[in-house]
């Protein structure tokens, strides 16, 4: 077994020392057996949480209800959950009762698809009841039994299935893809912080044309904020599209082919943070920026190097033919006078300075911006005495 399971085996080995029974569980059996790099390591075992944190020393109960505590071991966290069944769901969103369990078959069944439905013990032998593998072989999302009842228990795993298809490049199985369709409408009442997760998975797979063209043809678009109300957009997509990692990305993606609709209408209907307005904003001016001046000195100064990335990914996805790569961007970087505005061998103080009879104003900062940009382009020396002396011949203008 890989390194990251051998550093988590001794904690099914103290669980088991206990005599409980523990398993890895979900995500990173499926990623193992596809040889993908994992995410999490998560751990299913038949102790109840007081149980786990009788056992372990560091353990933060993060979701106790549900059965979920973070074991640290050896600096790395792990998620450990008691086996459960998820009762009822009267309100499609959250299980009514959950109920623990103390065998792993159970509490495999009411997991969502086939390929996440796989336990394996510490020695890597696999528990795989409903033929998890074999829709791996097949590359295929499949849902542990029927699937328009487990789509009406939680609609959530509609959106799973496709972020799914995004991130392996698997096709849905055909019953699954019926039940999809069936219950599709239900998603209207799911919470929109649930859906955005899975969408900017989503949009961050790489397998990403696999996942919109079940977007299209399952129709899940028409229940997602904004797209519904224009759902040219998707249409709108190219078919050069790369792998987008965060929503602010996909905003701007979204406002460029539909300037009609502000960012912030993207993020307020997503219920997305601030950092997500302004990346969104700041990519979005960088893009028109770019559209007319083209890759200059002061586009690279402007992005930071986060943002470089994320832009690259933007403006290639919508213009394949731009020879436009990182190196670029670094190679500009490299090369500037000046890294950032604290470089800058001037500040507002001695602006101010230079117009006594002038009240403080915009015109300070506005001023600041053209000489930075100056230097940036390489027009202007970064040394005080020519600052200012342009300043003296471009005196700014009054408030
Ligand atoms: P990732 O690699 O993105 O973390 P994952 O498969 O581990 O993918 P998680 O959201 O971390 O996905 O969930 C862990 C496991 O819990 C899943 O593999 C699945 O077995 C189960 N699960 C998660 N969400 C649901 C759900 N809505 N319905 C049923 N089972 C679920
Ligand atoms: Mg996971």
């Amino acid at each position: 077994l890989p390194e990251i399971f051998q550093a988590a085996r001794p904690i099914i080995e103290k669980l088991e020392q206990h005599h409980y029974e523990a398993y890895f569980v979900g995500g990173c059996v499926r990623d193992w057996l596809l040889r993908r790099p994992m995410g999490d390591i998560d751990i299913a075992t038949s102790a109840s949480p007081e149980n786990i944190q009788e056992i372990f020393e560091k353990v933060i109960p993060v979701g106790i209800e549900h059965g979920t505590v973070i074991v640290r071991w050896e600096k790395e966290s792990y998620e450990v959950t008691t086996f459960r069944t998820d009762g009822k769901y009267s309100d499609k969103r959250h299980p009514d009762d959950v109920v623990f369990i103390d065998n792993i078959e159970l509490d495999l069944e009411r997991r969502d698809f086939t390929i996440n439905a796989l336990a394996m013990d510490k020695d890597g032998s696999i528990i795989d009841l409903f033929h998890g593998r074999e829709d791996l072989q097949r590359k295929l999302i499949r849902t542990v039994g029927n699937g328009e009842q487990r789509f009406q228990e939680d609609s959530l795993r509609i959106a799973r299935a496709l972020r799914f298809c995004s991130q392996l490049g698997f096709d849905i199985h055909p019953e699954t893809l019926d039940a999809m369709y069936k219950v599709k409408d239900d998603m209207e009442g799911l919470a929109v912080e649930r859906l955005a997760t899975e969408m900017e998975k989503l949009f961050a797979g790489s397998h990403l044309q696999t996942g919109i063209h079940y977007l299209k043809k399952t129709g899940v678009y028409m229940h997602l904020p904004v797209i519904k109300d224009y759902p040219h957009i998707i249409q709108r997509l190219p078919s050069s599209l790369r792998p987008l990692l965060t929503l602010g990305e996909v905003f701007a993606l979204f406002h460029i082919l539909e300037e009609e609709i502000p960012i912030e209408t993207w993020v307020k209907a997503w219920k997305c943070s601030n950092q997500i307005k302004n990346q969104a904003k700041a990519l979005v001016e960088s893009y028109s920026y770019y559209r007319s001046h083209g890759a200059d000195e002061w586009l690279a100064y402007r992005l930071s190097r986060f943002n470089q990335e994320a832009f690259t990914r933007l403006t290639v996805s919508l213009h394949p033919g731009d020879q436009l790569g990182m190196e670029d961007f670094t190679r500009i970087n490299d090369r500037l006078p000046i890294q950032s505005t604290r470089e800058m061998d001037i500040d507002g103080k001695e602006i101010a300075e230079l117009f006594p009879e002038r009240k403080k104003g915009p015109w300070m900062k506005e001023t600041i911006q053209k000489v930075e940009k100056k230097i940036v382009m390489g027009e202007l020396n970064n040394s005080k005495s020519d600052i200012k002396e342009w300043i003296k011949w471009n005196p700014p203008e009054r408030d």
